[in-house]
């Protein structure tokens, strides 16, 4: 199954367009996206029993975020040997975990005001929790995740190493974390754990790996997370970036005012951020 927030409300994704969700169910389930992921087994019992209703075809440029309202994002560093060994990073022995703030959170189409020359791009899995996750094994782990989705952690470079490294600052900035262009449940997926991903700026590619080349999967992820805390319906993990960003090349490449940055995962989908440059100061 795949959903996703069209102008807010949620939408089963069909071959035909989107359902909507709350007149599908008669009301039972409301039109809040965020709000679906704390009845989320609830609403997979009645979403798998195939609901019928007028589909309505999708604008791209309605779609949200898929979770635009998570109470905590993890996110993942040097999660590919391909990008630890771009950076002179040494790989490391636990997943490097930092947050993204989650006002960063914008919808897959969206522009992106570029706050310097030295904003980067990094494609990513992002899962998105559906169960109550704390101290699982990574046996269960797939079990708590309500699906993935395509997500940039767009990073600023000089912020995020900043006095000794502000790793979260760096990558909050507004419109820092794209993601979409929906919600695709695990099991529409052959193997959750082994997807190409990828991305381009102006048609050029600059990224391209597999989710089986993280050091930390998935289950791992979600098993070493929720032995310290709670992940909660509806959480975003970013789970790190292969090779390819653009500050470890030579010269040096960054986001540019008028650039599109195109992000895919295979089975999940595409999405496309535009870069513009902040207002002119008065
Ligand atoms: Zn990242």
């Amino acid at each position: 199954m795949k959903i996703a927030n069209v102008s807010g409300r949620l939408v089963i994704v069909s071959d035909e367009g989107g359902i909507d969700v709350e007149t599908a169910s008669a009301g039972r389930f409301g039109p809040d996206p965020q709000a679906i992921y704390g009845r989320w087994q609830a609403f997979r019992a009645w979403a798998d029993h195939a609901p019928s209703g007028p589909a309505t075809a999708i604008d791209s440029n309605e779609l949200g975020p898929p979770a635009p309202g998570p109470a905590q994002v993890f996110a993942i560093g040097l999660n590919y040997r391909d990008h630890a060994a771009e950076t002179g990073l040494e790989v490391p022995s636990r997943p490097a975990t930092f947050t993204k703030f989650p006002t960063c959170v914008t919808a897959p189409f969206a522009a992106v005001v570029l706050p310097s020359e030295y904003v980067d791009w990094e494609v990513e899995l992002v899962v998105v929790i559906g169960v109550r996750a704390y101290q699982v094994s990574q046996a269960s782990a797939w079990d708590h995740v309500a699906g993935v989705t395509v997500g940039q952690d767009l990073s600023e470079r000089v912020v995020q190493f900043a006095s000794g490294g502000q790793f979260s600052l760096g990558k909050s900035f507004p419109g820092f974390g794209p993601t979409g262009p929906w919600l695709v449940t695990p099991d529409e997926l052959g193997d959750p754990d082994d997807l190409e991903l990828g991305c381009s700026v102006d048609g050029c590619e600059v990224q391209k790996s597999r989710t089986s080349q993280l050091i930390f999967g998935v289950p791992e992820l979600i098993a070493r997370l929720s032995a310290v805390l709670p992940l909660l319906p509806g959480d975003l993990i970013f789970t790190g970036t292969p090779a390819g960003i653009g500050a470890t090349r030579q010269p040096p490449q960054f986001l540019r005012p008028g650039q599109v940055l195109t992000s895919y995962i295979e089975g999940v989908g595409t999405m496309a951020s535009r870069l513009t440059a902040p207002p002119a100061q008065i």
